[in-house]
């Protein structure tokens, strides 16, 4: 099971609640099962959706999964954070509540996954 720093995913929500009414997005990289870092890409917050340019998505194989917020909503993916979880083997959703509780993670189908909060 991958596990998260319970400090580094607060760091996440505060960063989030900031960003907050719009949609917060990071990269999160890791290893040997652990996710270490967070990766910040520059994007368009919308609203209701992040535009990001794939075109600034570092080469990085250690970047394994994508977190982000739905400041108006439950952490249900959208049709278009499906697709966007098709690339990556951990995503997380922040829903309105931005309690580290309420974060969901799915894997590449949508489905969801546990991630232990160490
Ligand atoms: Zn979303």
């Amino acid at each position: 099971m991958w596990k998260i720093k319970k400090e580094l995913l607060e760091e996440i929500i505060r960063a989030a609640q900031k960003t907050c009414p719009y949609e917060f997005l990071c990269l999160l990289s890791g290893k040997n099962e652990t996710i270490e870092e967070i990766v910040f890409i520059p994007n368009i917050n919308g609203k209701n959706f992040v535009e990001i340019n794939t075109h600034n998505i570092p080469i990085d194989n250690t970047i394994i999964g994508t977190i982000h917020s739905h400041p108006h909503g439950e952490n249900t993916p959208s049709k278009a954070d499906k697709k966007f979880f098709q690339n990556y083997q951990i995503n997380g959703i922040i829903n309105y509540t931005y309690q580290i509780n309420q974060v969901r993670f799915y894997n590449k189908k949508g489905e969801t996954i546990e991630i232990e909060i160490i």
